[in-house]
């Protein structure tokens, strides 16, 4: 099958003229939503996370833009970061969230579109209409002096199971120098780029595997770079909380929505392809690779083992095919693509912002 869809093909810029008019005209018939990524899209990536995380600030210029954006548009941040870490950098409070991969989400309650729900054994009118099963609750921010938040937590449940294994974990490694762990409340990371020896690395996985085995099947290890990572065993990803959003936001019809998806690396091929086969909209990869890259281009349900993944050293993995049908190239071409998007946009399209670039 996948001889068929695969094709050679420049994947063109978001930024062209052409795509950008068809934005324009779309959003005359269509409501346009924008799903982005954080590291790698609209920041530099940061290698080493853990020795220089200062670098993955998003500029005052992005913000502004989002910002602006944000009062056409729906927005979703969609992160592998925590919810509260995404959050707290992109700063804008009212923007959905999705943090850990897509199992935490959350945005603002909008009292024009009430809807009961039960939470904390009360009703309460929170916003759009959901499906019976989908456990939307409120959740309150502190930091944002108790204002309340509708939120979705896939896996909820795993979170005491996490913490547990944490606090064994912390017992078990806590005293090897240079081993990092981070709860990230939807999965664990063990960073062991900073030991002191290499051998010690069969002797860390083996603790780890060991104590992931305590949960029949519930958790799964993946390794990384430099990173041992414990995840919630679970099919979900940042494609179905973009799914989840636009069922909340009852924009799951390719009559009524176009949703574009700006993210760079595999976790974000999700995404593209649930937007790709559901005709929902596209993706758009941020690559500098991107022009010399197969495409995959169907409107039929494609694999993701399909899609191949090769190595760089010192750089993140990028994809040798891809869902996305347009590019990026780095996330300074995202700010201007987030430009060319706001002056489109109906409200702001006057005589004097009504250019855009190649
Ligand atoms: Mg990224």
């Amino acid at each position: 099958m996948i001889q068929n869809v695969l094709k050679k093909a420049v994947i063109p810029s978001a930024n062209s003229n052409a795509f950008l008019s068809f934005l324009g005209n779309i959003q005359t018939i269509k409501t346009l939503v924008l799903f982005l990524d954080y590291d790698g899209t609209l920041t530099p990536i940061v290698v080493f996370a853990t020795e220089r995380p200062d670098q993955a600030i998003l500029s005052n210029d992005a913000r502004q833009a989002i910002k602006c954006l944000s009062e056409d548009l729906k927005i979703a941040i969609v992160s592998g970061r925590t919810k509260k870490d995404v959050k707290s950098r992109v700063d804008i409070p009212d923007l959905f969230y999705a943090g850990s991969h897509g199992f935490d989400i959350s945005g603002p309650i909008k009292s024009d579109e009430p809807l009961t729900i039960t939470s904390g054994g009360t009703e309460q009118k929170v916003s759009k209409a959901v499906k019976e099963n989908i456990e939307w609750t409120l959740e309150t921010d502190t930091s944002l002096g108790g204002k309340q938040y509708i939120t979705f937590q896939v896996a909820n449940n795993f979170v005491p199971i996490l913490n547990q294994m944490f606090e064994k974990l912390s017992q078990e490694l806590g005293k090897i120098k240079g081993c990092i762990l981070e709860n990230n409340i939807f999965s664990l990371s063990v960073h062991y780029r900073l030991i002191e020896s290499e051998l010690m690395v069969s002797k860390i996985e083996e603790i780890i595997q060991s104590i992931a085995n305590e949960q029949k099947g519930m958790v799964k290890v993946t390794h990384g770079k430099k990173v041992f990572e414990i995840r919630i065993n679970l099919d979900w990803h940042k494609g179905k909380a973009i799914m989840k959003l636009l069922e909340y936001w009852n924009l799951t019809s390719p009559d009524k929505v176009f949703a574009i998806f700006v993210g760079d690396d595999k976790t974000d091929e999700d995404g593209f392809k649930y937007l790709l086969d559901n005709s929902l909209g596209v993706g758009i990869l941020v690559s500098p690779q991107s022009e010399e890259r197969p495409q995959i281009g169907t409107t039929e349900n494609t694999n993701m083992q399909d899609v191949q993944i090769i190595s760089q050293p010192n750089s993140t993995e990028i994809l040798s095919t891809t869902f996305a049908k347009y590019s990026l190239k780095d996330p300074s071409d995202v700010l201007s693509f987030l430009k060319n998007l706001s002056k489109i946009q109906p409200t702001r399209n006057d005589s004097s912002q009504n250019t855009v670039n190649h």
